[in-house]
């Protein structure tokens, strides 16, 4: 008998939602003549919830998930030890000195925002390429879409447009690192669709002087729809399809 799990069926539900809504965008979105509708890929975000839900979310055909953290991120990728069944994304702001850590389990970072972290991760994937031949690490530079940002808040929220070319150059230029593209967060109180815009305009840049650096992880639970109508390769979403995070104590 299987034995009755209810929080698999939440999940199944929540998933299948999403996974309509994400096909319903795409179907919608406007493209050039000729070039097929393309369904963005779906990372599930994870954060704050148990390795458990992971492999509940693997179980329903889940293989990308996001976290944020680099402690609870370490601990779930032991806790699954899914091999090859889970890429762990890692989509948080991003301290150096974690680099090391986070080159262990991740399959990308969304959140490479200023060349130190870039040494620093080329250091760490230089060391764990040595010891376990892992594949290059797939790099998204995380772009602050705040047209009033602070320039001298670097790292805050991402790099300024200005500084993605200088980035991206140093990521392509990094053994190790793959330069898979560009990655935003909405700013809050914004209008998505203009955040997006933005971004799309930002990708175009990029792929122009990085050719395979098409990709864009941008849309979250509340902006989904708008995000894909601007070309996002990557939805991260946590919220509906988890329910609400647990309170942090
Ligand atoms: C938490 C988080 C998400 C998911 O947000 P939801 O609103 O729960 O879908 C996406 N991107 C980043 C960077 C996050 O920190």
């Amino acid at each position: 008998m299987t034995p009755v799990d209810p929080r698999a069926d939440v999940l199944a539900g929540n998933l299948a939602r999403v996974r309509e809504r994400i096909a319903a965008a795409a179907a919608a979105a406007p493209r050039a003549a000729g070039i097929a509708a393309a369904t963005p890929a779906l990372i599930v975000v994870t954060k704050f919830h148990p390795a458990a839900d992971v492999r509940r979310l693997v179980a329903l055909g889940v293989r990308d998930v996001g976290e944020n953290r680099d402690k609870e991120a370490a601990q779930k990728a032991v806790d699954v030890a899914g091999g090859d069944a889970v890429r762990w994304h890692f989509i948080g702001q991003l301290q150096s000195n974690k680099a090391r850590s986070v080159a262990r389990y991740a399959h990308a970072v969304h959140s490479v925002d200023r060349l130190q972290l870039v040494a620093s991760l080329g250091r760490a994937m230089a060391a764990e390429q040595d010891a376990t031949g892992r594949a290059d690490l797939e790099c998204f530079l995380q772009v602050n879409l705040d047209p009033d940002a602070d320039p001298d808040a670097a790292g805050r929220g991402g790099a300024l447009p200005a500084d993605v070319p200088a980035l991206a150059d140093a990521v392509a230029r990094t053994p190790g690192l793959e330069l898979a593209g560009v990655m935003a967060v909405a700013p809050r109180g914004a209008d998505p669709d203009a955040a997006f815009e933005r971004l799309a305009r930002v990708s175009a840049a990029l792929v122009a002087w990085h050719p395979a650096a098409t990709g864009m992880s941008a849309g979250m639970s509340g902006d989904l729809e708008q995000a894909v109508r601007w070309g996002a390769t990557h939805l991260r979403v946590g919220s509906d399809v988890l329910g609400p995070r647990p309170a942090v104590g």
